[in-house]
């Protein structure tokens, strides 16, 4: 029930529900209690905080982001009071920095751990969502926040039949608690994505008789160099931290990296080289960030692919092997590009062995192994899935939310994602969804759009609560136009053209389209500054919910859409569209 001095308009057991206890919720939920001083319920599937760092608990677990920019930078407490051990922290550190701030901040009062939403539904009469959890209760509230995160629903292929498998399998976004032992076991990964590519030189370092990994695309990946920081580095970042942080926020990476030049599709490979070499050599995402149009140009992308090509080669010993780690069928960084300690070495260890799957393909599981499309049968004592997530839509469209009208999110997104600015959604009021599809989210270093994402959900909520404005939703109109405008943004790069798991690939029976807004953290920020500035442009702000109804067009046909089939079907009239809305 409300324990703060009641805000807002509606008679709810809370002013805000907040689901997900990661980075994007804990922040949440202190902007909208201590700041805006509202009542909110934060509710957890998981026993602590952490999100991401709570499940992914695997061996090598750790950040691809730098430690001091992978943090918050809203609070100078806490950046002066926490000091990163590491250059990239191991997955307990960033977990332990999360159970730092939700303490700090007194959080935990406020959080239902162990709880599970189950449904979200907005109740017209009330004007309030009710959010519906696995332990039987119903919470109600004015505004309903989405932190979920957008790689949080681990996903397992569906092998034929793979639940005859008799010995131990895991999913590397679900490890267990305790240690998981692997002596002299046989084990198998299948995955080589950012995951799988950090668990595989752990698993082979460990004390395993042996390991198999099943390949189906190659990556391509660069060193992390990892190293301790000690005070010294700790102070020097320190000195300048307020700086660095805002060349973050003032990125289109979210990453305060200088570019070497703008393109590298006039030098020669020697030229590339000596640009690119000092950056190999340092490690991490500056490699990333060199050529400025590396995700727009095929020229330079291809000059910089074939240079990771020859690393690879030249890392390891047996040519066909490294031919097989070699990727040719996609662009550098159009999956998202991993970095890696060990990882090429770890093919040049006797006891480990490379099943590329698209020569060799699964063809079941069997109840002591994996039996591939050639006849072999492998037997393994453990399974690790380093499978990927049911990406950005996934844990969203689980939670069973149903807007206005009766209308589930599963049905207004039927053909993809589709959101104003990724902040909301059309027929879905009060509803917010922090990194939501369609904003820079993964695309970038994620503590900063989430920054930025829950400042703005908090800012406007302040807003309508100062103005008395019980109802903000997005214009169908302008849905449909930064849908567009997404899909515009991305046909201009190559992320288009490799199958992906932002392409929304990765799963049978996704629709394909581009997901994350891939115009960057930096113009996307003033996007969205400029729109509450222009007094919210493109959502309709309503004293009831009839009046939401009234203004905003209808929530089941977008005119974009309503045009397209008008145009697509000769026989259709305008009665057959209304009776479709
Ligand atoms: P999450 O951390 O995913 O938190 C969402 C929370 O919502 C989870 O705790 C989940 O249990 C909860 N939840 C979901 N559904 C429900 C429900 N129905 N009911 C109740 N609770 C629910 N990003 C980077 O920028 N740099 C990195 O180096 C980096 N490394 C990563 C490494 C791994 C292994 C993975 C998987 C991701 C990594 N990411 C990285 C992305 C990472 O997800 C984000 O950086 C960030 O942690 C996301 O925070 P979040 O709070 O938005 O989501
Ligand atoms: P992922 O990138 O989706 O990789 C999944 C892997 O499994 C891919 O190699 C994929 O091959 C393979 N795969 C999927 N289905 C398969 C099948 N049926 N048969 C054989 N192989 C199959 O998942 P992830 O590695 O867990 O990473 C997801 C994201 O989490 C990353 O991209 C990153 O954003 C984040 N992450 C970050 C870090 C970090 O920063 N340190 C670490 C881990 C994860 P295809 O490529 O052919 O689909």
């Amino acid at each position: 029930m409300r324990e703060n001095d009641r805000h807002t308009a509606t008679d709810a057991d809370y002013d805000a529900v907040v689901v997900g206890a990661g980075f994007s919720g804990l922040y949440q939920l202190h902007r909208l209690r201590d700041e805006l001083g509202l009542s909110v319920k934060l509710v957890e599937k998981a026993n602590d905080v952490g999100g991401t760092w709570y499940w992914n608990r695997y061996p090598g677990a750790r950040c691809d982001s730098e430690s001091h920019i992978y943090c918050y930078s809203f609070n100078d407490e806490i950046m002066e009071e926490w000091q990163w051990s590491e250059r990239y922290p191991r997955q307990p550190e960033v977990l332990e920095y999360l159970r730092f701030v939700a303490d700090h901040l007194d959080l935990r009062k406020d959080i239902e751990f162990g709880t599970e939403v189950t449904s979200a539904t907005f109740e017209e009469d009330t004007g309030t969502w009710q959010v519906e959890t696995d332990d039987g209760e119903t919470l109600s509230s004015q505004f309903f926040v989405t932190a979920v995160g957008c790689l949080s629903t681990p996903y397992v292929p569906d092998f034929e039949n793979r639940d005859a498998y008799q010995g131990e399998t895991y999913h590397t976004g679900k490890w267990p608690h305790d240690p998981v032992d692997f002596e002299d076991k046989r084990v198998a990964v299948i995955g080589t994505g950012a995951s799988g590519i950090q668990t595989i030189p752990e698993v082979a370092r460990a004390d395993i008789e042996q390991l198999t990994v099943f390949q189906r695309t190659p990556n391509y990946a660069v060193p992390a160099r990892n190293r301790s920081l000690d005070d010294e580095d700790w102070e020097e970042i320190q000195r300048n931290y307020e700086e660095i942080m805002a060349e973050a926020h003032d990125d289109g990476s979210g990453l305060p990296f200088d570019t070497a030049r703008e393109t590298a599709a006039d030098l020669t490979m020697a030229d590339i080289e000596a640009v690119l070499e000092p950056r190999w050599e340092e490690g991490g995402w500056r490699f990333l960030v060199a050529f400025e149009d590396l995700l727009v140009n095929p020229e330079t992308n291809e000059k910089v692919s074939q240079y990771l090509r020859e690393k690879i080669r030249g890392a390891v010993d047996d040519p066909e092997t490294a031919e097989k780690l070699v990727p040719t069928d996609h662009y550098y960084a159009t999956k998202r590009p991993p970095l890696h300690t060990d990882y090429y070495d770890t093919f040049n260890r006797d006891n480990v062995s490379l099943v590329d799957v698209t020569e060799t393909p699964v063809d079941r599981f069997t109840t002591g192994g994996i039996r591939t499309e050639d006849g072999e049968d492998r037997e393994f004592d453990m399974v690790i899935f380093a499978t990927g997530f049911d990406a950005m839509t996934g844990t969203l469209l689980r939670m069973d939310i149903e807007g206005r009208n009766g209308l589930t999110l599963e049905e207004r997104w039927a053909d993809g994602p589709k959101t104003y600015l990724g902040l909301g959604v059309h027929g879905f009021p009060n509803m917010f969804t922090v990194t939501g599809p369609q904003s820079p989210s993964v695309l970038s270093n994620m503590p900063v759009p989430i920054e930025n994402h829950v400042e703005w959900i908090s800012e406007t909520i302040g807003d309508l609560v100062e103005g008395g404005t019980p109802y903000i939703e997005p214009t169908g109109v302008a849905e449909e136009d930064w849908t567009e405008h997404n899909m515009d943004l991305a046909q201009e790069t190559l992320y288009t053209t490799v199958d992906s798991w932002y392409m929304n690939e990765n799963i049978p029976g996704k629709p394909t389209v581009f997901v994350p807004y891939p115009g960057g953290v930096d113009i996307y920020q003033d996007t969205i500054r400029e729109v509450r500035e222009k007094g919210y442009e493109g959502f309709t702000l309503a004293d009831s919910v009839d009046d939401l109804g009234r203004r905003g067009e209808s929530p089941q046909l977008g005119v974009f859409e309503a045009m397209e089939l008008l145009h697509a079907d000769p026989d259709m009239d305008l009665a057959d569209l209304m009776e479709m809305a």
